[in-house]
């Protein structure tokens, strides 16, 4: 099995890929970094998820160390193209992680944002430059940013560039880059507009395909359960009686909502913290690592503060929020079902992610089998009438128990035993569905 270390790459890029906790390179990584080393340019079929990241930054900032160079004002060396602001910023800080022993600058570039801060990173002078295009641009023609002095240069996520009508703002850039250049083009799919762009764009490009992050998201067993907001936590301080429920993380939409979630947890007697972008690097750090040591049960996390988390033996991923993005769901599903072991995503959603869980649902091409056997389950929010209908699940998740965890497995199912307070759930009564069937065999544990 090919290890990091065996791909020829620099000890100070090496070291900061173990600070991350890698040590197998993805298929990707494998196929794509040692023609890179080499200067060839690159076709890249493959989605977020698979580790592309890395694939192209780790050469990249090899190529870029190996004659070290002071960052020039407005003329880079290397320009990363990518569609949405949330994937450059993505792509900075993994070029940031990666390249922590390196005396390398980065600096981003996107819209929707005050260009100020983004000008002056590029006249203190970078290296690199990751951007979406139309901000770009802009920053071009106002004479910010020249691509003349550019050794590499990336398109990621070319397909969605082009969907996302780019495609004029893309060539009017690479009409500005030199002939002389290393290129690498990224897509999830290869239709034809793309394989169009890519034969105008690489010189006997190396192609490298990986099966799609469906595979990833297919080994996880994924559940949504319909709960209203105020009732979420207590939905999660249920399900984390089950014993089953290892080592999970927990994502929330904000870094409040994570405070927030972490404090009820302790409350309900489960080792916890929580990491975001308001806490200070070391106590990230801290968190991060006794969430790796087993010495916390839970890691509640925004999807920002979690990038970059690589723990084995996650056995759940909880959807606390469910993002409104849909990579972000299959990034954060990822997180379990690492390296051959099966895992389990469960998202809550309330009435508002009904949209969400729509677009995820398109994006992953599956639904996400309701389970509904749990106190909390609302039934308005099921049968909201702008969602599709689909069957709820009904017994155990393959065989496993949820919540409640003093369950004997006795064939109980979750959830049946615990309400907030006075042991009965919220639903009694308003969810015909149940009613009659649970409501004699709570025990009334509280967590
Ligand atoms: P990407 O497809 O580049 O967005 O990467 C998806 C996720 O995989 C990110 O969270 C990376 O930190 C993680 N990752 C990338 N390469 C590896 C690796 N070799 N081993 C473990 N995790 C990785």
């Amino acid at each position: 099995m090919t290890t990091f270390t065996d791909l020829n790459l620099s000890e100070s890029i090496l070291r900061a890929v173990m600070d991350g906790g890698y040590t197998i390179p993805t298929p990707i990584q494998e196929k794509s970094i040692p023609p890179l080393l080499e200067g060839r340019d690159l076709l890249g079929v493959a989605q977020t998820g698979t580790g592309k990241t890395a694939a192209f930054a780790l050469p990249l900032l090899q190529h870029l160390s190996k004659t070290p160079r002071k960052a020039q004002s407005r003329k880079p060396l290397a320009l990363i193209l990518a569609p949405t602001r949330e994937l450059a910023s993505q792509i900075n800080d993994s070029l940031r992680a990666y390249g922590k022993h390196l005396h390398l600058r980065s600096c981003v570039i996107f819209g929707g944002t005050s260009p100020r801060p983004q000008v002056q990173a590029v006249n203190r002078g970078t290296h690199i430059v990751v951007a979406t295009p139309g901000r770009l641009l802009d920053l071009m023609n106002q004479g910010h940013v020249r691509l003349d002095e550019i050794e590499v240069f990336i398109l990621d996520e070319a397909d969605r560039m082009l969907d996302m009508g780019f495609i004029h703002d893309v060539k009017r850039i690479i009409a500005k880059l030199p002939k002389k250049r290393q290129t690498l083009l990224f897509s999830a799919t290869m239709p034809a507009s793309v394989q169009g762009l890519a034969s105008s764009l690489l010189v006997d490009p190396v192609q490298v395909e990986v099966a799609p992050t469906a595979t990833t998201v297919e080994k996880v067993d994924q559940k949504v359960m319909f709960v209203s907001k105020d009732q979420k936590r207590a939905l999660l301080g249920d399900l984390m009686n089950n014993p089953e429920i290892e080592r999970v993380l927990i994502f929330t939409r904000t870094k409040h909502g994570a405070d927030r979630v972490a404090r009820h947890l302790h409350e309900c007697g489960v080792r916890s913290d929580a990491i975001h972008g308001n806490k200070a690097q070391n106590a990230r750090q801290r968190a991060l690592e006794s969430f790796r040591a087993g010495n916390i049960r839970a890691l509640v996390a925004t999807d920002i503060a979690a990038r970059g988390i690589d723990v084995d033996g996650v056995t759940h991923v909880i959807n606390f929020d469910l993002p409104n993005d849909p990579e972000s769901y299959v990034h954060r599903i990822g997180r379990t079902a690492r390296a051959g072991a099966t895992g389990m995503a469960i998202s809550f959603c309330d009435h508002d992610e009904r949209a969400y869980l729509r677009d995820i649902e398109k994006t992953i091409r599956q639904s996400v089998p309701v389970f509904d056997e749990h106190p909390y389950h609302s039934v308005e929010i099921a049968n909201d009438p702008g969602a599709t209908k689909r069957p709820p699940q009904r017994g155990g998740f393959k065989g496993k128990r949820f919540g409640s965890g003093n369950g004997n497995g006795n064939g109980q199912r979750h959830g049946q035993n615990k309400g907030p307070g006075q042991g009965r759930g919220p639903n009694r009564g308003r969810n015909s569905q149940r009613s009659g069937r649970s409501g004699g065999q709570r025990s009334g544990k509280a967590a």
